[in-house]
């Protein structure tokens, strides 16, 4: 006798921990494979790198993973056979997203891509246009809309603790030395907006919980013979406007040294993050109608990490659709694109 689908009983949640494939073993994927070993419900299962005798054999050491699971660029397809390899995390250059997001998609693997999704919105779109296709999830790693001190402040200002929001300010600043990938054009698809200052455009965006319009932007690059800066700018700072009338001003440099911060200014109070967009250590702080507010965040990295991997797991063993999907790195990819056309310099 079989039963109808209405009465079987309601399947058990899978207990067993989602198998990631670590995508370009560099600085990022180091702290996110550090982070899955924290966690029970992810393990690293699978390694794609271009040094497959050097780095791959270090890493499986480190996390278990069966030597023929290492992979690399060219046999990246065959993920496709390794049933213990069920989403993939991609940690590589800009410009490399789109294709190791697509060719996950087509080997039937979900994708938890790092910021910013890719280097173009026609780029997002076609990933975001695999994956559904191919009926997997993609997530897009905004670490920082999974920090417990980043829903604290977003919860105040949604209780009104500062009154109606007026304005925000905030930047992330950063160097990069001469040969870095992330000064070559091909591979980062822009400058600093693209690496840090994608960090306050998103923060604002999450706890405002609007979609801004671009106002005004100016590149810069001080001394125009440093040879670092010869395919991008050195600075950028815009401006933006929201719906709701609120106005925002940021900026982010490999040359500035400015601080990690954002600040609120409602019409009752201020609210302000300083460290902002750092893997911990964050600290809230500010003045609200409730009273002063100083508070700091005591996990230590790379909780961050496990926090965001713990949403995309859930995603994945109780199918939902992420917080930060596809459409999330597609709507900060556009507001970049407006940000560098606003600016002189358009990318796309
Ligand atoms: P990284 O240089 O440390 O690592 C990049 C990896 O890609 C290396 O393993 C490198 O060998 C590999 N790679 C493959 N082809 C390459 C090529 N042609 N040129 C250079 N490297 C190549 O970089 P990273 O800091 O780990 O950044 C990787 C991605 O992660 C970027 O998209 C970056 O924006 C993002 N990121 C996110 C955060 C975050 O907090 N969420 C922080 C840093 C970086």
């Amino acid at each position: 006798m079989t039963l109808a689908a209405t009465q079987l009983p309601a399947q058990a949640p899978s207990t067993k921990p989602v198998g990631f494939a670590a995508v370009g073993l560099g600085t990022i994927s180091n702290i996110f494979m550090s982070a899955c070993a924290t966690m029970q419900t992810a393990k690293i299962v699978g390694l794609v790198t271009g040094h497959p005798a050097e780095k791959g054999p270090r890493y499986a050491s480190m996390y278990n993973v069966p030597q023929d699971s290492i992979y690399t660029y060219d046999t990246f397809n065959k993920i496709r056979d390794n049933k213990a390899i069920e989403a993939v995390y991609i940690g590589l250059p800009n410009s490399m997203h789109m294709e190791y997001t697509i060719r996950a998609a087509e080997a039937g693997k979900h994708v938890l891509c790092e910021k910013p999704m890719a280097v173009s919105s026609a780029e997002c779109k076609k990933m975001i246009d695999a994956c559904k296709h191919a009926n997997v999830k993609l997530m897009i790693a905004y670490r920082i809309q999974y920090e417990p001190l980043w829903a604290e402040l977003k919860k105040r200002i949604n209780s009104g603790e500062i009154g109606k929001v007026q304005s925000v300010t905030g930047g992330f600043y950063g160097s990069q030395p001469l040969g870095a990938w992330r000064l070559n054009m091909a591979l980062a698809g822009g400058g600093s907006l693209m690496d840090l200052g994608i960090y306050p455009l998103n923060a604002t965006r999450y706890v405002l919980d609007e979609e801004p319009t671009v106002t005004s932007a100016t590149a810069s690059t001080p001394d125009a013979s440093d040879p670092r800066f010869a395919q991008m700018e050195e600075t950028i700072k815009w401006t933006m406007k929201f719906p709701n009338g609120v106005t925002a001003s940021f900026g982010s440099s490999y040359g500035e040294r400015g601080p990690s911060d954002l600040t609120i200014v409602g019409d009752k109070g201020t609210l302000s993050m300083q460290p902002a967009f750092n893997y911990d250590r964050l600290a809230m702080h500010g003045t609200t109608q409730a009273g002063p507010v100083n508070e700091s965040s005591t996990a230590r990295q790379p909780y961050q990490f496990a926090l965001e991997a713990e949403h995309f797991v859930d995603c994945i063993r109780n199918n939902k659709q992420p917080r930060t999907g596809g459409e999330e790195g597609l709507k900060d990819m556009l507001l970049m694109e407006s940000i560098y056309k606003a600016a002189g310099h358009p990318i796309a």
